[in-house]
């Protein structure tokens, strides 16, 4: 089997077409007409940020429902950019969930701002709403970072009003929250900034990518620029244009384009986007079904309203079970089944700990809790009705 580690995340991801009866956690779908659209864009000369992207642009954000969409170089430049956006004052704090990925947390520092981290719900594994408010109480609250974890609908407003903010302050992480629906609306539709990801094992896989959706036109000007150096006008604005040269920079930005070849293969993606979405919900369904009767394991649960996105299925192994769950992911593994866990708590990485400070991280206790239970099982819409069955056969069979 060809397999490699996921490059952020140390998921194994294996290679479309590889391997016999080895259930990966994440197989990635890039589609022939995808791979053939990138083709296609590659021969026609123009590969950076052009039409292609501007098209994906459009496409992205009607699929959300959402005014504008800004297509950027990944999710982690996306929230660097939704939260300097909001030209806070430097070491302004801003409240991060700790079960999340280190990156985002990474993009609040880069935006020379403090991150201030929130415990979990051992539940939902999402910032419920009474630690957002005692994080904020304690330390203060310009701006908050709010995570769909593994793809369960987290409501911005009521967040906000927790965190005593105003709710144009709050930047979603919705790197899980493609599809997602808090409420009737789509997650990113009706946002201030929704920071999504096309990274390889997102819901829309491109390779590498993301994008922000807001309702408000200006910022996302802002942003178009900002992603491009703070230039006035990139290269396909000028193209053809009469003193194409000419541009004017106001303020700074950062190199986090998208490019064409990338918006080509999101382009054909986003077209299988609503049919993939729907077998992660069956899948889901599948193993709540048949992982019902086994002691120790509680599935994910379900939001009573809106809609869950499934990026992950994420299960606890609770003590009841009787064996840990590095012995089940290990287990699992001999018997072929790929798994991932999500997340280490930030404040477990040495680096995080320092830059938030280890007297402030003594109460993020039910993240401590959580953790060690925390197995992400296999989820991608390739998953066929045995493989759920054989992964759940697999866990009923360690307690035996
Ligand atoms: C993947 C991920 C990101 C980062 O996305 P990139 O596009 O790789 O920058 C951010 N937050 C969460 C929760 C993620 O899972």
């Amino acid at each position: 089997m060809r397999a490699h580690s996921g490059a952020l995340s140390g998921e194994n991801i294996t290679v479309a077409g590889s391997g016999t009866d080895e259930i990966p956690f994440c197989r990635v779908e890039i589609t022939p007409q995808a791979q053939q659209a990138a083709v296609r864009v590659l021969a026609s000369g123009w590969v950076t940020a052009g039409k292609e992207s501007c098209a994906f642009e459009r496409e992205l954000a009607d699929w959300v429902g959402a005014p504008y969409a800004v297509a950027v170089s990944s999710c982690t430049a996306a929230l660097q950019m939704a939260l300097l956006a909001l030209r806070l004052p430097p070491g302004a704090p801003v409240l991060t969930p700790t079960l999340t990925f280190c990156g985002a947390v990474q993009a609040i520092a880069d935006a020379r701002l403090r991150p201030v981290l929130v415990d979990t719900d051992i539940e939902t594994l999402t910032t419920p709403a009474d630690e957002v408010a005692k994080a904020a109480a304690r330390h203060g609250a310009a701006a908050m970072v709010i995570q769909h974890m593994g793809g369960y609908p987290v409501d911005a407003a009521e967040l906000a009003t927790a965190a005593g903010i105003p709710a144009g302050n709050v930047v979603e992480d919705a790197a899980h929250g493609l599809g997602a629906a808090v409420g009737g609306r789509m997650v990113g539709g009706d946002s201030t900034a929704a920071c999504f990801s096309f990274y390889a094992t997102k819901n829309l896989p491109i390779s590498e990518g993301g994008a922000i959706t807001t309702t408000d036109g200006d910022l996302a000007e802002r942003w178009r620029r900002m992603r491009l150096h703070g230039m006035s006008r990139d290269a396909w604005q000028r193209h053809g244009q009469s003193a194409s040269w000419r541009y004017t920079v106001q303020e700074a930005g950062l190199k986090a384009n998208f490019t064409d070849v990338q918006a080509a293969i999101g382009r054909a993606q986003l077209r299988c986007l609503r049919q993939w979405q729907q077998r992660r919900a069956e899948i889901a369904e599948r193993y709540d079904a048949l992982l019902a009767g086994i002691p120790g394991i509680a599935p994910p649960p379900r939001p009573a309203t809106g809609r869950h996105a499934w990026h992950l299925y994420i299960v606890r192994i609770q003590p009841s079970f009787g064996m840990h769950r590095d012995m089940v992911a290990d287990a699992l593994a001999r018997a072929g089944i790929g798994t991932a866990v999500h997340f280490i708590p930030v404040h477990h990485l040495p680096y995080y700990r320092d830059l938030v400070g280890a007297e402030n991280c003594t109460e993020l206790t039910t993240a401590d809790q959580v953790f060690p239970q925390l197995l992400s099982l296999p989820m991608h819409p390739g998953l066929t009705d045995s493989n759920v069955a054989r992964v759940c056969e697999a866990l009923a069979g360690l307690t035996r």
